[in-house]
């Protein structure tokens, strides 16, 4: 048993902060919370984690990420003019380059870096989306143990796609289902299914993916309108908008997770709210494609459940939440809009609610202990109702000391247990370079 006493206790983004507060952990569970001195005396002989002159809140949810993608990061431009529009991103860079030149060394290279990096900047909970076609079988398992030893919260799946031919098409499904067979429904490593997008999969084959994840009782995954051309492809192709399409294939639902959705029409968007398909952001990685920017701030006042995500792109989710509180701010020329509160509940609840994962997001009593302690020696006072804007704002993955998932700390005094960080950038590295030259 452990309690674990801050200055400023976050329970959950929709809640007061509680100055002088703290949490007991039971297990792998918050048993309880309440003002210190009470914790304190009620319970003399727990392990005291003293965290004065810090805030104690959850942990984040990093709802879609390519670990992966770190290993492109600077990698050397595509002869000639280089991607000018979405489609040519993916096919004259992002396919060839990067995803069809992975193997499995690449990958669990990049796998335990990028989750040790993850866990230093807060992030306790993630949803990797891999597409290797020339990696299969076995990434995923691969994946899976590194993501094990690092003690994290992973939900891991294939990008299935027929893209590469019908061989590739039944392995990337094969590969999704034996993950998720693998993973014991009480641990921390889950799979959800995955397929890329309407253009790369026919609707036999979704539908297809879609049933053996209903029979499994595990969410959908896909991509869907990350800029202009899947919604348009789908409409001159598929008679239909790509949500519409989804709906029309009775995919569109509480078991979808439609990541990125940047170009939706007001059908679409209508289509997430009544359908409460999920649906993830990914505000810095819609920048750097020239995807456009997503209208999440709408989806939200619709009641769509959103998450946030780094996409792979920049992983430290401080700087994520930072993208999605300006972003929108600027476009919809309103201070207002997209609230640091709301930005933290995305980065939260709310991403646990998108990756259909319960009680994950909240520090409340029977929810998982997942929380990270971040320093709270700001230049200006903190307070209840400046609390969230603080850490939104003024908060790096410098700033978290300490970090616990389901009970067990992963992080302490910013040191990722278990990880010697210089090793796996180096290995990493090695990799990347060696995927440069492959490419
Ligand atoms: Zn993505």
């Amino acid at each position: 048993m452990t309690l674990v006493l801050p200055e400023w206790l976050l329970i959950a983004a929709d809640r007061p902060a509680q100055r002088s507060w703290g949490v007991r952990v039971v297990g792998d569970v918050i048993d309880e919370v309440g003002p210190r001195d009470q914790l304190l005396a009620s319970y003399p002989d727990d392990d005291v984690v003293d965290a004065v002159g810090h805030i104690v809140m959850p942990g984040f949810v990093n709802a879609h990420v390519h670990l992966y993608g770190t290993l492109a990061h600077g990698i050397p431009p595509v002869a000639g003019d280089g991607p000018d529009d979405f489609w040519s991103f993916l096919e004259d860079y992002w396919w060839p380059k990067v995803e069809d030149a992975l193997d499995l060394d690449m990958i669990v290279a990049a796998t335990d870096y990028v989750c040790a990096e993850m866990l230093r900047s807060g992030v306790t909970t993630f949803y990797d989306i891999l597409e290797a076609p020339n990696a299969l079988p076995d990434a995923l398992l691969a994946q899976k143990e590194v993501v094990e030893r690092r003690g994290m919260r992973g939900l891991l799946s294939f990008e299935a796609t027929e893209r590469a031919g019908p061989g590739i098409a039944r392995l990337g499904l094969e590969e999704n289902l034996r993950l998720i067979d693998a993973c014991d429904p009480a641990g921390l490593v889950g799979g959800i299914m995955c397929w890329h997008t309407t253009f790369t999969c026919s609707a036999d084959y979704i539908t297809e993916a879609f049933a053996l994840a209903g029979d499994r009782g595990v969410m959908s995954h896909a991509h869907v309108n990350e800029g202009v051309h899947e919604g348009r492809w789908a409409e001159e192709r598929l008679g239909a908008r790509t949500v519409e399409f989804y709906a029309d294939l009775g995919v569109a639902g509480p078991r979808f997770l439609a990541s990125q959705c940047v170009q939706l029409s007001q059908r679409e968007r209508e289509l997430l709210a009544e359908l409460e398909v999920r649906v993830s952001h990914m505000p810095l990685a819609n920048c750097e494609v020239g995807g456009g920017i997503a209208l999440m701030p709408e989806l939200i006042d619709a009641g769509v459940v959103v998450g946030l995500g780094s996409d792979g792109y920049v992983n430290d989710f401080y700087e994520v939440m930072r993208g999605a509180f300006l972003l929108h701010k600027a476009r919809l020329q309103d201070p207002g809009a997209m609230p640091a509160e709301t930005v933290l509940h995305m980065a939260t609840e709310a991403g646990a609610q998108a990756l259909g994962l319960e009680h994950i997001g909240r520090l409340e009593p029977g929810w998982s202990a997942d929380l990270q302690v971040v320093d709270a020696s700001f230049p200006t006072p903190v307070t209840a109702h400046n609390i969230a804007d603080q850490v939104v704002l003024w908060r790096n993955h410098s700033d978290v000391r300490d970090v616990m998932v389901a009970g067990n700390w992963r992080v302490l005094g910013g040191e990722v247990l278990d990880a010697d960080l210089d090793q796996l950038r180096a290995r990493t590295r090695e990799q990347a370079t060696r995927l440069w030259k492959a490419g």
